[in-house]
């Protein structure tokens, strides 16, 4: 699915893009700003991460401290979460990180 958002043979609103990632806001946001920071790889899930994935991590990891302060959320706060399988409700295979903000979130989340 995320795939054939960055071969853009489905729509998105996206936000940012370079060689390394694309984000995009959610199509169902959970906060007043939800943004999805994926992979141009396509690493199905945590599980499938490797020594070498781990330029790619930290980039996903800046990117959304970028996009963080880009929303004014910086300083408000915000949540960074990846759900890895069942127990975490993972739906889309495509490893992804949700930015979250824009207002009081409850911790944790049962
Ligand atoms: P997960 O539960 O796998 O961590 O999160 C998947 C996220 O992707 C969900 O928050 C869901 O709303 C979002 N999502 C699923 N399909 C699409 C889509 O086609 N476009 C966009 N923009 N977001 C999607």
């Amino acid at each position: 699915m995320f795939c054939r958002i960055i071969s853009r043979d489905a729509p998105a609103s996206v936000v940012y893009q370079d060689d390394i990632v694309i984000a995009f806001l959610d199509i169902h946001p959970a906060a007043p700003t939800h943004i999805l920071i994926v992979p141009i790889e396509h690493v199905p899930s945590m599980n499938q991460l490797s020594e070498e994935h781990t330029q790619l991590v930290g980039h996903m990891f800046l990117v959304a401290k970028q996009l963080a302060g880009q929303n004014g959320i910086s300083d408000s706060g915000y949540r960074l979460i990846i759900n890895s399988g069942p127990d975490a409700n993972q739906t889309v295979f495509h490893l992804h990180l949700h930015l979250l903000g824009g207002g009081p979130m409850r911790f944790p989340m049962g």
